[in-house]
C-alpha cells in the first residue's frame, strides 16, 4: 500500500524545527525535508543575544543543533536533501526531493529567505573571489584588508559588526544619508574604530582580474565616479524568499513571499506556512519560530478535521 505522510515540513530553520517539536509531540509523526545545507540563517549567525532563554547569549549554529535535537527526540524523520517539485493541485499532496516521492495530507511550508545579490555583472564574476553576501562564512579570509559593506539596515550593521573584527579597514556604504537599521546596531558599529560610513554612494562595478582588487562607485546626487582599491565586497542589501519551486503550485506576491489567510494558511486548503518565507516585516528567530508552532497547532487541527488523527483533548 502506498504511504501518506500525515505532514511533510519543508525547511529546517527555527520555523520549521519549531514545527517539527510541535506537530510530533501532537501525534503527526512528521517527516522534514530538511535542505541540503540544513538550518538556515542562523546557521551563518555568532552570537544570538536576542533569543530568549539564553542570557549569555547563544552561537546561532549551536542553537539550531539544539532545535534539531529537540525534533529528533520526538521521533521527526529527516530527508537532508532539497526539494525539486511539488504538486499542489492534487490530494494527497506531492513532495519531490532529490531521490525520493513523498504524499502528505498537509504541508508546512518554512523554506525561509536568501541573501539578495545587486544583480551587477562584474559583482557575479567574483563571488568566492572577493565578493560575498556572508560575512560569518568569508570574513576570516579578509584579515588585515580592506572590506567594502553595502547596505544600510539590520544586515549590513551585523555584517560590519563581524567584518570589523578581522579587516584592516571596513567601509560601510549605502545609497542614502540615513540608515533603516535599529538605533542600537548603527552605535555598535560607530564604536568601533576602524569602520568608515560613506553614505549616499552605489556601487557601479568590482574592479580586478582574477580577484576584487577595487570598486568603482558612483554618488546619487553629484553622479560623481571614485575608484576605491578594495580587497572585498559584501552585499547586505536583505533578502529574497526562496520560493522558486512554488511558482504555479500556492499564491506568491509580486516579490516571491507566499500570500498568507491568518497568518499562517497558504491559498491552498493543507499547505500552512512559517518564518520567513512569508514574513517581509519582522523575520526574527524568534518570530519564526511562533509561526512554526502555529502552523502545527492549525495543521493537526486540519487532520483532525479530515479524520487523519485522533482528538485528544
Ligand atoms: P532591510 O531592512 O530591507 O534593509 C536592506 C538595506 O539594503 C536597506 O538599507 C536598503 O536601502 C539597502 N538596499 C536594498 N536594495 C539595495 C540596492 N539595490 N542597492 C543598494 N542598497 C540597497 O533588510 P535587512 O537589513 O536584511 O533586515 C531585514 C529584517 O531582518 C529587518 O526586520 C531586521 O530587523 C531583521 N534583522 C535583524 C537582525 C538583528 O540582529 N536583530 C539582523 C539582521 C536582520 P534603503 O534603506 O535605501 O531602502
Amino acid at each position: 500500500m502506498e504511504k501518506i505522510e500525515k505532514l511533510v515540513i519543508i525547511g529546517s530553520g527555527p520555523a520549521g524545527l519549531t514545527a517539527a517539536i510541535y506537530s510530533a509531540r501532537g501525534n503527526l509523526n512528521p517527516v522534514m525535508v530538511a535542505g541540503r545545507v540544513a538550518g538556515g540563517q542562523l546557521t551563518l549567525t555568532t552570537d544570538v543575544d536576542d533569543f530568549p532563554g539564553f542570557p549569555e547569549g547563544i552561537q546561532g549554529p549551536d542553537l539550531m543543533v539544539n532545535m534539531r535535537k529537540q525534533a529528533e527526540k520526538f521521533l521527526t524523520r529527516f530527508i537532508d536533501e532539497d526539494v525539486v517539485s511539488v504538486d499542489f493541485k492534487q490530494k494527497p499532496f506531492i513532495i519531490q526531493t532529490e531521490s525520493q516521492t513523498l504524499k502528505a495530507q498537509s504541508v508546512i511550508i518554512a523554506t525561509g529567505a536568501s541573501a539578495k545579490w545587486l544583480n551587477l555583472e562584474s559583482e557575479q564574476k567574483f563571488i568566492g573571489r572577493g565578493v560575498s553576501a556572508c560575512a560569518v562564512c568569508d570574513g576570516f579570509f579578509f584579515k588585515d584588508k580592506t572590506i567594502l559593506v553595502i547596505g544600510g539596515g539590520d544586515t549590513a550593521m551585523r555584517e560590519t559588526q563581524h567584518l570589523a573584527k578581522f579587516g584592516k579597514k571596513v567601509i560601510l556604504m549605502h545609497r542614502r544619508s540615513e540608515f533603516r537599521a535599529q538605533a542600537a546596531l548603527v552605535n555598535l558599529v560607530k564604536s568601533k574604530t576602524n569602520v568608515e560610513f560613506l553614505m549616499n554612494f552605489n556601487l557601479e562595478e568590482v574592479l580586478g582580474e582574477q580577484k576584487v582588487t577595487g570598486v568603482k562607485i558612483k554618488n546619487v546626487e553629484t553622479g560623481e565616479i571614485k575608484q576605491l582599491e578594495m580587497d572585498g565586497v559584501f552585499i547586505a542589501i536583505g533578502h529574497k524568499p526562496n520560493t522558486d519551486f512554488l511558482k504555479g503550485q500556492i499564491d506568491l506576491d509580486e516579490q516571491g513571499y507566499i500570500k498568507v489567510l491568518d497568518e499562517i494558511k497558504s491559498s491552498v486548503e493543507g499547505i500552512f506556512v512559517a518564518g520567513d518565507v512569508a514574513d517581509h516585516r519582522y523575520r526574527q528567530a524568534v518570530t519564526a519560530a511562533g509561526a512554526g508552532c502555529k502552523a502545527a497547532l492549525d495543521a493537526e487541527s486540519f487532520l483532525e478535521q479530515l479524520h487523519v488523527v485522533e482528538v485528544t483533548t
